[in-house]
């Protein structure tokens, strides 16, 4: 079982020099604060825009003239976010991508929530993305969003982040009572519409018919300023409502809700704002519905990119529409999202000569997919080869990824929405233990890997080549062990 020393010589840890270590654990401090502040893409947003004003950028209305090394915020509905440097090469030439995903797995809120039943007030609830809805019974959960009054007035909502706040929780069935239960798949053991939350259970005094609720929804009219009818135009979503957490006794991993792909939004984000005057113009998206299928104004399936780039070409003084096409199809790309990391309680599933493991660097995966690769970007070895030499350069540990076994399942990226426009692209991101889950893990050695990896490929993927004299990562004490 004991793994062995090839696995050892693999490991960003055994790569990673003592003076080094301390900025990977500083860099991850800055990381679980932020997993355990940003819950929703919108949150996301205020901060990547709050961050990158503090670092010289500036949102693109405000600016009408484009120079080499400008810092431009982009923003849509709230949800998306691009942050662009301005190269010192033509646009024609094309972009280096970095393109994340802010929104994760939850529980939305129905447009009609809000119900009285046995004495309790209860939220109706319908799930966003891939879940086991198993899991997010017996939690306690936080109520994020945004609700919109007819008048237009956004009220935003946090309600169980706070040590103080209240919680949110959709109770299980007991063991004794779950003899039934129990023999359901598991897809079925709490059905989609059991997943209604408890809310409330004081009744009002006074009133007759449905006090309970009458009192849940007295209280935040007098909270909030919401109503009944205001839930029908509102997003809002239940997330798990616990902070980010240091995993293991040595520290070295991070466990919280949210990391797909905010482990991505993350590092990318502290990558681009430390990149000055690329060659190429860097840009680093950050995107939203990726977990029901890139769907919607803000995903991206959406017009998206060409608007951003359409924009940004458009205040450089060039109006030609096949500039736009051009800048885009000589553009190169990262995927910046999750892989599944090897799982030793679930060894069926992966198959280890390609699947990627905890704490072995940034993963770079060529090919996503199912039932033959089926719906994948597949990336071209040319490109490959290139990302191979940035990283191996930079003295990035990255190593390959597959998702599980053939024909075992799969899963897709944006990847094929960026391939479309002709640009180079490949998904690059963390390998994630408990996908999904409302407690991920990633390795620190991995966030700092893809910080490092994200702020080479901005900063100088595709330059002209200049002589480096960067010293080479290599496996220290083992390698002497070895001999
Ligand atoms: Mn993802
Ligand atoms: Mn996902």
């Amino acid at each position: 079982m004991a793994d062995n020393k090839e696995g050892l010589k693999r490991n960003a840890w055994m790569r990673i020099e003592d003076e080094e270590l301390e900025r990977v654990f500083d860099f991850n401090e800055g990381y679980i604060d932020f997993l355990s502040q940003v819950k929703t893409e919108r949150e996301a947003v205020d901060y990547i825009v709050k961050v990158a004003r503090l670092k010289g950028f500036t949102d693109i209305d405000k600016v009408n003239q484009l120079e080499v090394g400008q810092k431009l915020i982009i923003t849509e509905k709230g949800k998306i976010c691009g942050l662009l440097v301005m190269g010192t090469r033509p646009l024609e030439e094309g972009i280096n991508m970095v393109a994340s995903h802010l929104d994760s797995p939850r529980l939305d809120l129905k447009a009609r929530p809000v119900y009285e039943a046995d004495g309790l007030t209860l939220l109706k609830t319908h799930y966003y993305g891939g879940i086991k809805k198993y899991h997010w019974v017996s939690i306690p959960l936080a109520l994020h969003g945004v609700v919109v009054k007819k008048d237009g007035q956004k009220i935003e909502v946090c309600i169980g982040e706070k040590d103080s706040d209240l919680v949110f929780t959709i109770a299980d069935l007991l063991p004794h009572l779950g003899k039934k239960q129990m023999e359901k798949k598991a897809s079925e053991v709490v059905s989609g519409e059991a997943l209604n939350a408890l809310a409330g259970s004081m009744p009002l005094k006074e009133v007759e018919n449905d006090s309970i609720k009458k009192y849940f929804m007295q209280l935040l009219k007098e909270s909030y300023d919401i109503e009944e009818d205001d839930f029908t135009s509102a997003e809002l979503q239940l997330v798990p409502a616990y902070a980010a957490r240091e995993v293991g006794l040595d520290r070295s991993m991070v466990g919280a809700y949210g990391q797909d792909d905010r482990v991505c939004a993350y590092t990318s984000l502290q990558a681009i704002l430390e990149v000055e005057k690329p060659e190429r113009t860097a840009l680093c998206l950050f995107v939203d519905k990726e977990e029901i299928g890139s769907t919607g104004n803000t995903g991206l399936q959406s017009l998206l990119i060409e608007n951003i780039m359409a924009e940004i070409l458009h205040k450089a003084g060039q109006h030609d529409y096949f500039m736009l096409r051009k800048c885009l199809a000589a553009s190169y790309a990262l995927s910046a999202d999750v892989n599944a990391a090897v799982d030793p309680n679930y060894p069926e599933v992966f198959e280890k000569m390609n699947c990627s493991f905890l704490s072995n660097g940034i993963v770079l995966t060529k090919y996503t997919g199912s039932r033959g690769k089926a719906e994948s970007n597949d990336a071209n070895p040319e490109y490959l080869g290139a990302i191979r030499a940035l990283f191996d350069n930079h003295n990035v540990v990255w190593q390959v990824g597959e998702l599980g076994k053939v024909d075992l399942g799969g899963g897709g990226t944006v990847a094929r929405y960026m391939a479309y426009y002709g640009m180079e692209v490949v998904d690059c991101g963390v390998a994630v233990m408990g996908m999904h889950s409302p407690f991920e893990v990633v390795s620190k050695a991995d966030v700092y890997m893809a910080y490092q990896a994200y702020r080479a490929f901005m900063q100088e993927f595709g330059a002209a080549p200049k002589t480096t004299t960067s010293k080479k990562r290599n496996v220290k004490k083992a390698s002497k062990k070895e001999k």
